[in-house]
């Protein structure tokens, strides 16, 4: 059976060419779906719903400007027209924002109301945020779920997320309606029963590697300490003893002497709380006596544990890999210039190739990350945030190893003018460009001050409908063009 999933869905409005829409025929018998709301995730939700074969109704406060968003097959209207025509709503919009919608309670009461909406930070006291939906509308059903889903697998289809839509609900009946929509969309409805378990659906995708954060310390408290001691044995000893300068092994030969010695530490760690687990089990005579927690939680960090020295073994046969490379190239560089090896030993030109090596094996370890998570099976596995913490922040830092890379194997060549033939930056120079703008754009979106009027704007903050309700009419007609370059 083709994908469903997998077709495109619309074309754009204003496309003008024939809509092969024969997948997409509005099934007049299923209920009619509201969206409030027309963000990102509406504007995706409603494609899905409309490929799906549903009819839908989209809810705006400007209806008008947003028309030209929603596939032709969705009607954007007024919030209250939306609600009044559908039988079941999704509530796109945030938090903070659904004390709004109050004006709706009257004309949403007896209908399916479905709380999309995510938290800014994990919440663990309660109330959830369909809790306080529940609140605010007593007199509809209200289902938590789809939060999990991003628009972006919204779009694109389960085939390329996760599958799983988890759905609560104190109403059997609506959740059984949600339950059937997800199935028309393709995706799996998990019941996590009532309303009281939205909690822990809306702290789903704010986790961040909640198991890894022990395992991961613990491999950075190893590598700093192994580092440390294998400068002071490889380093620092001859130096002080001798005066012989070893600090160009910084970078390469005392990492990797500090790998493997931080893979095997963890690699025995993965084994050790099993064995301590037999001994108190011996110690008491029992099996059925509990574990104490710090015990707990080290056994079922066995499997991150054993991956973390997977990672330092790998890197440690990539790096060892590189030695000898590193060696006869630097025989030849030697016979071509005549050197001696005291000499080269000390030659910044070895401090340079040490650190292109270095620099460049991490930012290929950290590709090989982004890459590995990339894949639709993994991906499927993490949720949006550990998603986008690999392959933003993480790709940000491989970005800036691979420059860095770059800036070492180019050393200061950009500034001889021999290397400059017709004229010509070498390509290394020209390469650097676009990475050095995008780092140092990312580097200005982290000022504070930018950063927390991003996070303001994402979260549906407009400068100007701001102003407009903050002022007095008058003013507000009067002033709008001034005030908003404030
Ligand atoms: P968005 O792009 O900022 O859209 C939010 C929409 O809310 C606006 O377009 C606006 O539509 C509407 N709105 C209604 N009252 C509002 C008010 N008083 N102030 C500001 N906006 C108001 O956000 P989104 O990304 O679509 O997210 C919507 C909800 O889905 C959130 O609760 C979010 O947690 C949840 N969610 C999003 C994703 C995702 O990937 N984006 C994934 C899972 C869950 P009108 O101006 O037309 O009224």
């Amino acid at each position: 059976m083709p994908d469903e999933m997998s077709r495109r869905l619309i074309l754009e409005r204003g496309d003008g060419g024939a809509r092969h829409f024969e997948d997409a025929v509005p099934d007049l018998s299923s209920p009619v779906i509201g969206i409030l709301g027309t963000g990102d995730f509406s504007r995706s939700l409603a494609r899905r719903l409309v490929a799906s074969g549903y009819q839908v109704v989209v809810g705006s406060r400007t209806p008008t400007r947003f028309v030209a968003l929603f596939p032709e097959e969705a009607e954007v209207t007024t919030q209250l027209e939306a609600a009044n025509k559908a039988d079941l709503i999704f509530v796109a919009v945030y938090p903070e924002h659904h004390s709004t919608l109050m004006d709706l309670k009257q004309t949403l009461a007896g209908k399916t109301l479905v709380d999309v909406s995510n938290s800014l930070s994990i919440n663990h006291k309660g109330p959830s945020n369909a809790e306080l939906l529940a609140d605010y509308f007593p007199g509809s059903f209200v289902v938590k779920g789809f939060n999990t889903v991003s628009a972006w697998t919204l779009q694109m289809g389960a085939r390329d997320g996760g599958r799983q839509v988890f759905l609560c609900s104190n109403s059997q009946t609506a959740k059984n309606l949600v339950k059937s929509i997800c199935h028309r969309m393709g995706f799996v409805p998990v019941d996590m029963g009532l309303l009281s378990s939205s909690l822990e659906i809306e702290n789903l995708p704010l986790y961040l590697f909640p198991s890894w954060r022990l395992p991961v310390l613990c491999m950075l408290i190893l590598f700093i300490f192994f580092y440390l001691y294998n400068f002071v044995q490889d380093v620092l000893h001859p130096f002080i003893t001798q005066h012989k300068g070893a600090f160009y092994k910084m970078p390469i030969e005392v990492v990797n002497v500090t790998l493997p010695s931080v893979a095997l530490v963890m690699l025995a760690l993965v084994y050790l709380p099993g064995l301590l687990a037999a001994v108190l089990q011996l110690w008491s005579g029992t099996k059925y006596n509990r574990f104490p927690n710090w015990l707990d939680r080290w056994l079922t960090s066995r499997k991150q544990l054993g991956l973390c020295s997977f990672l330092c073994a790998a890197l440690h046969a990539v790096y060892s890999l590189c030695l000898p490379l590193r060696k006869s190239a630097q025989f030849i560089n030697m016979a071509y210039k005549q050197k001696s090896m005291e000499d080269f030993s000390v030659d910044e030109e070895v401090w340079r190739k040490e650190l292109y090596l270095s620099v460049g094996i991490m930012a290929l370890g950290l590709l090989s990350l982004l890459a590995v998570t990339s894949l639709p099976s993994v991906a499927g596995t993490i949720n949006w945030r550990e998603f986008s913490f690999i392959q933003s922040t993480l790709g940000y830092c491989a970005l800036f190893m691979a420059t860095v890379h770059t800036l070492f194997y180019g050393w200061n060549h950009a500034f001889v003018l021999a290397r400059y033939h017709f004229y010509m930056p070498p390509t290394f120079v020209l390469v650097l460009v676009l990475p050095f703008v995008v780092l140092l754009g990312r580097a200005a979106l982290c000022l504070p001050c930018v950063a927390r009027r991003l996070r303001k704007i994402r979260r549906g903050w407009e400068r100007n409908r701001h102003i407009r309700f903050m002022l007095p009419a008058e003013d507000c007609c009067n002033g709008v063009e001034d005030v908003s370059n404030v």
